[in-house]
């Protein structure tokens, strides 16, 4: 395994335009949390899409030395890219195999999630070993069907984890009681080592849905799918943009790409280096706030590919090379936006420099 901190990312630096500054510490507080909300079952974590968009090797780093030790990837290109951080048998590959896949799982020690028959009949051609079993449930997605469980190839699969996955768990549905159901008939006569069932919401509907094992993402990252999460999870990503010029502009000057915004009177702008490039959505046009120190800067006409333009005539003494806060509370920015926290963190963009404090 490799040493913590091989590609530690910690230094601000005058040079970033715009960065995520993300706390460890929060991160860490929030699995155990989820862990705490899990009662005696294991807690694990979902770290595909590289770490919801914020970094999968330091988040991995971070929850193995905390006590984690399941990792949920959604493909094996993502397992082996944080492999060395694991011992074997740490990562579960939810999107399943194909049998050009097979180098790499054995590579980065990961097991297949199996999804279907196909798959179960790929896994046993290539040799086999331990893997994992999703059952679809009431979601269509992924995962054989619960009267499948009873194929001869199903039953010879070696399997750690037996999983299915709530559709609904995030609402107040009676999906998620028949999910259960499902799930506890399917599985009555399966081998497996361990039952999983449960994301981040599903950990809170009780006891009854955390069985050996919970696998939580979005709220280890921040997100806040129920409100029964609302007050114990605690926000990881910060974002921060630098102010590349300000100017003061006459009444009926026209603002950005469409000229969308005429100022309705004199008024000072700042131009801040993040845009929908960087995943700060065209949809934050009207609703998109920055702050200098404390104070609101609203987001002025159309969000550019590089570049906002926002409101400065309340942030009296803002200069070129300062550093804004963007607001981008997750769950308060899916109520204004409408799009849902998990693309507000995926969507996050490459170019962010990533800062991680603690
Ligand atoms: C993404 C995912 C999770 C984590 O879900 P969250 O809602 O982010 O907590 C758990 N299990 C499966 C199968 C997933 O695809």
């Amino acid at each position: 395994m490799a040493e913590r901190g091989d590609d530690a990312n910690t230094e601000v630096s005058p040079t970033d335009q715009a960065r995520l500054t993300l706390s460890g510490a929060a991160l860490v507080a929030n699995w155990r949390m989820l862990a705490g909300l899990s009662g005696s079952a294991q807690t694990g974590a979902a770290v595909k899409a590289d770490g919801y968009g914020l970094g999968a090797r330091e988040v991995v780093q971070r929850l193995y030395d905390a006590g984690c030790r399941d990792f949920f990837v959604a493909q094996p290109a993502e397992a082996l890219a944080i492999a060395d951080l694991v011992p074997p048998n740490s990562i579960a590959v939810l999107n399943g195999l194909v049998a050009a896949d097979v180098p790499d799982l054995r590579a980065a020690g990961a097991r297949p999630v199996i999804n279907s028959i196909t798959q179960a009949q790929i896994w046993h051609a290539a040799g086999g070993g331990l893997c994992d079993l999703m059952i679809d449930t009431g979601m269509a997605r992924l995962g054989i069907a619960p009267e499948e469980v009873a194929a001869p190839e199903v039953a010879a699969l070696d399997i750690d984890i037996v999983m299915s996955h709530l559709a609904s768990a995030d609402e107040d549905s009676a999906q998620n009681a028949c999910q259960l159901m499902a799930f506890r008939e399917a599985t009555a006569a399966v081998k497996a080592r361990r039952r999983s069932l449960a994301n981040s919401a599903g950990i809170t509907l009780g006891k009854d849905y955390h069985f050996d094992l919970t696998r939580p993402g979005l709220s280890l990252y921040g997100g806040v799918p129920v409100a029964a999460l609302a007050d114990v999870i605690q926000p990881v990503a910060a974002l921060s943009a630098r102010v590349a010029q300000v100017r003061d502009i006459a009444s009926g000057t026209a603002v950005g790409y469409g000229a969308t915004f005429v100022a309705p009177q004199a008024m000072r702008t700042a131009t801040l280096t993040l845009g929908y490039a960087d995943g700060y959505r065209r949809a934050f046009a009207g609703t998109g706030v920055a702050r200098w120190r404390g104070g609101a800067m609203p987001v002025l006409g159309r969000v550019s590919m590089d570049l906002i333009i926002v409101d400065a005539s309340a942030a009296d003494g803002i200069a070129e090379g300062d550093y804004a806060d963007i607001d981008y509370d997750l769950a308060e920015t899916e109520r204004i936006s409408g799009i849902s926290q998990y693309e507000l963190l995926t969507g996050l963009g490459h170019r962010l420099s990533r800062r991680w404090v603690g």
